[in-house]
């Protein structure tokens, strides 16, 4: 059994669906988990924001527009739509937050789905949830015994595509578990599977900075499971917080690797002391401040932070941990530029 999760950055058109399907041809006893389409979710909150039914209207293009769809599965969209259109024009609470936001990968599932299957994949899915989670609407975590037994009640064919991001509480109710929150659910489903996942993203694997921001960013090959999950509270490769916690403790393996590139990033239970990346974290709510942030095991050890330290000043060190050391930067620090110039050849 493997898990392989699809992120909503590589489900833009038609040719993203090609490579995936060259991605996974030779995938069996596969469970995929999808996000939803590019910036769906982003247009489905401020859909139900604005109580905007042409927003949905424009989701529904979207989705029929992707690829050929049949007859069954263009019904299906239809009828996503017409209730979505229902909802958003309903009060707003959270609960119906969630429900109005989990249409994004229900819409996903099905059109990968159609469009797999009609290249010939063996694939059925399943878009009633199995990720049994509390009742926090918004950020639910999964309830482990109870999606255990979801999981292995169900019958799963050769390959299986299911909805990322939500799931239903004990009483039925559709929970999201998070922005960014399909990661989070690969992750329940290997581990209670007790089986491998694979990423698959559009950036080659996690990296040593965002190189949106630092120069230099380069693809870390390893990196350790307790390196990642801090890395995760620190939003690094927009990982959300809580991702990796359901396979704390498993002997799983876990790979992020691109849709368009070589190199992947295997997660791994050993620790190698070293600084693995730096990111930029919002410090508080205050939008002006920010941490840089380095993480990597033993960055405690003096002779693994005296390069940063040194060059930036002790005077900045907000807090450092065995796995992290944050500065919080100061006019002073941001405008002289130099940690970030320098910050990446500090990472060995
Ligand atoms: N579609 C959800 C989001 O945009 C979940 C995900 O992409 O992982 O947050
Ligand atoms: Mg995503």
């Amino acid at each position: 059994m493997q898990v392989v999760k699809i992120g909503g950055s590589i489900l833009k058109n038609k040719e993203d669906l090609i490579l995936i399907k060259q991605k996974l041809m030779d995938c069996h006893n596969c469970i995929i988990v999808t996000s939803a389409l590019k910036n769906v979710t982003n247009m489905l909150i401020e859909a139900y924001e604005t109580k905007n039914t042409g927003i949905i209207e424009n989701i529904y293009n979207m989705h029929i527009t992707m690829t050929d769809l049949t007859d069954e599965i263009k019904g299906l969209l239809r009828k996503f739509r017409d209730e979505l259109k229902t909802l958003v024009l309903m009060d707003k609470n959270l609960q119906l937050r969630d429900l109005v936001i989990s249409y994004g990968e229900r819409m996903s599932t099905v059109v990968i789905y159609s469009f797999l299957r009609d290249n010939g994949f063996k694939i059925s899915y399943i878009i009633d949830p199995l990720i049994v989670t509390d009742s926090v609407f918004g950020n639910a975590t999964f309830i482990e015994g109870r999606t255990a037994e979801r999981i292995k009640n169900t019958v799963f064919g050769d390959i299986t595509i299911v909805p990322g991001f939500y799931g239903a509480s004990e009483d039925g109710k559709i929970t999201t578990v998070g922005r960014g929150g399909s990661d989070y659910t690969a992750m329940i489903f290997a581990s209670v599977l007790n089986c491998n996942v694979r990423i698959i993203t559009d950036v080659p694997g996690i990296m040593t900075s965002d190189p949106r921001i630092f120069s230099d960013s380069r693809t870390l090959p390893e990196v350790s499971l307790s390196e990642v999950l801090k890395m995760s509270h620190f939003g690094v490769k927009n990982f959300n917080y809580k991702t990796f916690t359901p396979v704390i403790g498993k002997d799983i393996d876990i790979t992020v690797e691109s849709l368009y590139e070589m190199g992947k990033t295997r997660i791994t239970r050993k620790p190698v002391k070293s600084v693995k990346c730096v990111a930029l974290a919002s410090y508080g709510a205050a939008p002006e401040r920010n941490l840089l942030v380095f993480i990597g095991h033993g960055i405690s050890d003096p002779e693994v932070s005296k390069n940063i330290l040194s060059v930036i000043g002790h005077e900045h060190l907000y807090h450092m941990d065995a796995l992290s050391l944050s500065l919080l930067l100061d006019e002073d620090l941001i405008n002289n530029k130099k940690c970030f110039q320098e910050a990446s050849s500090w990472i060995k």
